[in-house]
């Protein structure tokens, strides 16, 4: 018999990426997932390989899955500035209901759980790098406190399910991630260069690019998340790269590798947009024997390269008209 797990958001960025690696570790997958932000293009490949399915289904309200899961991956929530400012109850909603329906879930299949939090728990950190017992700078009420403090409760109900109802569950505390499948409007740093790029058209530098920030490609993410679910802590864990680079330095590594004469134009920097980031990974050293793998290089190379397909494929239509 397979070993089952249900990915929340599994048609997302990192939910896809989840549900290929536990179909390559032989566990029988059930992807649920509401397509907010996320696209069934993300895992239309995985139906082939038998052993996963999809549900179309909103985790905020109840959801009935006809067996018992073993291990639940809570994945489902907008991530992006751009994409929690758009949907901004949802993403409280699914931080608060989602997260307390799938504990629910875990409890009553006795399954183990692994929610995903983020780095936005830290808010505007006081303190560099990041360490899991650093409690955070966060605006409660600014417009990013939708997903700050919708994560922040998460984890809080998620340390009481186990605590009250001995739910073997996690929390994992992941930091930028890129990669194939990112949206390419979501906003995010690495989807707007690398398509600006490719589109030969300006880089949007917000304020003087001098912050920073910390990115990891996804496949050691997914890594960091499976070695959690197998491990016996609690965490919260961090998961991401301590290798720091400022804003310009990115745009430059990404023009560079994409062969791109694009300039880049100054803009304003968002409100409470974080001026550093960068984990602190030695609880994710210890107790998961977990490092980031991929050189920075590497992944932009390969996430790079996805793009230049997708930007193809949009292409293809008008070049036919
Ligand atoms: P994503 O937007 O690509 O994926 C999220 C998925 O959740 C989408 O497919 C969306 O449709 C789905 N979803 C949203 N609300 C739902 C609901 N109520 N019911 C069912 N499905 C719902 O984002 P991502 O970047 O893959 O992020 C996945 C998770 O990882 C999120 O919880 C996010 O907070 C966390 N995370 C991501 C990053 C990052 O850099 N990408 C960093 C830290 C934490």
């Amino acid at each position: 018999m397979h070993k089952r797990a249900l990915v929340t958001g599994g048609a997302g960025f990192i939910g896809s990426h989840l549900c290929e690696r536990l179909l390559d570790e032989d566990y029988e997958v059930v992807c649920v997932d509401n397509l907010l932000t996320g696209s069934r293009n993300n895992v239309s490949h995985l139906h082939k390989r038998g052993r996963f399915s999809f549900l179309h289904g909103d985790v905020s309200g109840p959801v009935y899955l006809d067996r018992p899961v073993d291990l639940i991956l809570h994945f489902a929530s907008p991530a992006s500035p751009f994409a929690y400012g758009r949907y901004p109850i949802e993403t409280l909603r699914v931080g608060a209901l989602g997260t307390l329906n799938t504990l629910e879930m875990a409890r009553d299949m006795r399954a183990r759980f692994v929610l995903a939090s983020t780095s936005e728990v830290y808010g505007d950190p006081l303190e560099h790098p990041q360490s899991e017992t650093y409690w955070g700078n966060v605006n409660p009420v600014g417009p990013r406190s939708v997903y700050d403090e919708a994560k922040r409760f998460a984890e809080a109900l998620t340390a009481t399910f186990r605590r009250e109802h001995g739910v073997r569950a996690s929390i994992v505390r992941i930091f930028n991630t890129f990669g194939p499948r990112m949206a390419p409007d979501d906003g995010r740093v690495v989807p707007t260069f690398v398509t600006q790029a490719l589109r030969g058209e300006p880089l949007p530098i917000t304020g003087d690019g001098r912050q920073t920030r910390s990115i990891c490609y996804v496949d050691d993410i997914v890594e960091g998340v499976l070695r959690m679910a197998q491990a016996d802590t609690m965490g919260p864990v961090n998961l991401g790269n301590d290798e720091e680079l400022s804003v310009l330095e990115l745009a430059e590594r990404i023009k560079e590798l994409t062969g791109s004469d694009s300039r880049f134009v100054f803009t304003r920097r968002p409100t409470d947009d974080p001026e550093k980031r960068r984990p602190d990974l030695r609880l994710a050293r210890s107790v998961l024997d977990w490092s980031p793998r991929t050189p920075i290089d590497d992944g932009l190379r390969r996430t790079i390269a996805w793009f230049e397909e997708i930007l193809a494929e949009e292409q293809e239509p008008q070049a036919a008209s």
